[in-house]
């Protein structure tokens, strides 16, 4: 069976994505109705389902989904790593070969809404990063499965920014597609995923989001809710304006989403991801308005410029025309006719002190190198080998290891320590646990969960202060959880931990 969202993209065709919001608040068959609807739009090549959008359960996105494609339109079902373990996901991955739907959107998942942090987390068995890799291990074991992936470029600190394409490289090695922006309303930072991708020579399609941004919505977005998606002052204040016309701001609403569409066209992003609206009229509209405004692209993008006042862009900019060659390097100009004005400044000078402890742990790893075939390394092995063999010696170790770490880097005990690739930063102290990069819930450098920095502003400024940025493009696997609680030094020198190989 073709997958027509595959096979549009393989042929270089501008496509459109439609999200459809299968929450409880909804029923299930209004948005079958719509999807129903949709497969009546040639330009409409998929829908994409959603599952715990906004940290709530909705209904199922397979069964739906298995409906969806019922009516004629292939879905994209969104996965994530909220609530499963390894296998749980796995499962899931396995119906949905044996249904034969192969469109998976891999996600983190955002935080479950009422989760209270005094209790034990909700499973977050693997990161966005991991998963992709899982599938990709499916498909080489002959499953067909189409992997889309999240990237946000709407990030205005350098930190978030900066991760989030590393991050998306990583998604990319490990096997992603396909590539889906998270809601933003800046046509600078829409041009500066994509020149990093040029730039890094990376040829995976991207899909920009297209979002119709009513004023309950937009309210909401402002106050940074749901996660990750932000709506700057200007534009909510644009929004409720338009909102006071008689429609209720529906035409200005459909027009800003079909000038969207067209300026992704002219950035040579591969297609629209819309989102907002379940009415296939609209989605109509919005397509056939796009291709017509799309001529007029470059001027529409000097309005589409709701990013942060000062945010961080990855691309200096400067006055000119043309839109040139990526720029060889983050502080570099780039020119682009239409996204004028002088809005954000360029990249900023590195930032982030690197903190005595690591410093002093990066001179004792060059004195006494254990990374690899030393004397140091076979004497611990040997060391760490009569420990093992000794229950209550080993349990002791354990003991006195957390003593040490915890209060340090507020260690878990998980006994696969990465630290050394983190920047010495513990990846349990995430709420997610993630272990490659952050979620794209993180806003201005804080976490989306707890009212505190995210811990990857921290990697990355200590890996920046140290020219090391490069390093965090590594894959990291997800800790092997039978190892909770035994000693992560042990499993180092024995080689039973799980870490980035050697
Ligand atoms: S990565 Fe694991 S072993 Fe290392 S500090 Fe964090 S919880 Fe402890």
């Amino acid at each position: 069976m073709s997958n027509p969202l595959a096979v549009a993209l393989r042929a270089g065709r501008f496509v459109h994505v439609v999200e459809l919001v299968a929450s409880r608040l909804r029923r299930e068959a209004q948005v079958l109705d719509v999807a129903g609807r949709l497969a009546g739009l040639p330009e409409v090549v998929a829908g994409s389902i959603t599952s715990y959008a906004g940290g709530a359960i909705g209904h199922d996105p397979i069964r739906v989904g298995t409906a969806a494609r019922a009516r004629g339109l292939a879905p994209n079902i969104h996965l994530t790593c909220v609530s499963q373990d390894r296998q749980g996901l796995r499962k899931i991955l396995e119906d949905l070969h044996a249904l034969g739907i192969e469109n998976v959107f891999a996600l983190s998942g955002d935080y479950p809404q009422g989760s209270d942090p005094g209790q034990p987390p909700p499973v977050f068995d693997l990161d966005s990063v991991q998963l992709v890799r899982m599938i990709a291990d499916m498909r080489r074991a002959g499953m067909s499965f189409h992997i889309s992936v999240a990237v946000s470029p709407f990030k205005y600190v350098e930190a978030d920014c900066v991760y989030q394409y590393l991050k998306l490289e990583k998604k990319i090695a490990a096997g992603a597609d396909l590539a889906i922006t998270q809601v933003g309303w800046d046509a600078r930072k829409f041009l500066e995923l994509k020149r990093y991708l040029d730039q890094r020579g990376l040829r995976t399609p991207v899909l920009g989001n297209v979002y119709v941004l009513g004023k309950r919505p937009a309210e909401r977005m402002a106050g940074g809710q749901p996660p990750g998606c932000w709506v700057s002052p200007a534009l909510l204040a644009a929004v409720r304006e338009e909102s006071a016309a008689r429609d209720g701001g529906r035409r200005a609403r459909l027009e800003r989403a079909a000038r969207t569409v067209a300026v992704l066209r002219g950035l040579g992003y591969a297609g629209a991801y819309i989102g907002g609206t379940h009415d296939a009229e609209e989605v109509d509209g919005i397509v056939r308005r796009g291709l017509e405004l799309a001529p007029r692209w470059e001027e529409l993008a000097a309005e589409l410029s709701y990013g942060a006042p000062d945010g961080f862009y990855l691309y200096a900019e400067t006055s000119g025309s043309g839109r040139g060659a990526p720029a060889p390097s983050s502080t570099a100009s780039t020119t682009i006719t239409g996204l004028g004005g002088d809005r954000g400044p360029a990249a900023r000078p590195a930032s982030g002190s690197r903190a005595a402890l690591p410093r002093v742990l990066d001179a004792l790893g060059r004195l006494v190198p254990v990374d690899r075939d030393t004397l140091a390394r076979r004497g611990l092995t040997s060391v760490f080998r009569w420990v093992d063999r000794r229950p209550g010696v080993a349990h002791a170790l354990e003991r006195a290891e957390l003593l040490v770490k915890r209060p340090l880097f507020g260690c878990q005990a998980c006994g696969s320590c990465v630290l050394g690739h983190l920047e010495y930063v513990c990846p349990q102290t995430c709420p997610k646990q993630m272990r490659n990069g952050p979620c794209g819930g993180a806003a201005l450098g804080r976490c989306e969960v707890l009212d505190r920095p995210c811990i990857w502003v921290g990697v990355y400024e200590r890996a920046r202060a140290t020219g090391r940025v490069d390093d965090l493009r590594g894959y990291i696997p997800p800790p092997d959880r039978s190892l909770q609680g035994t000693s992560s030094w042990i499993n180092y020198f024995l080689e039973r931990d799980s870490r980035p190989a050697r």
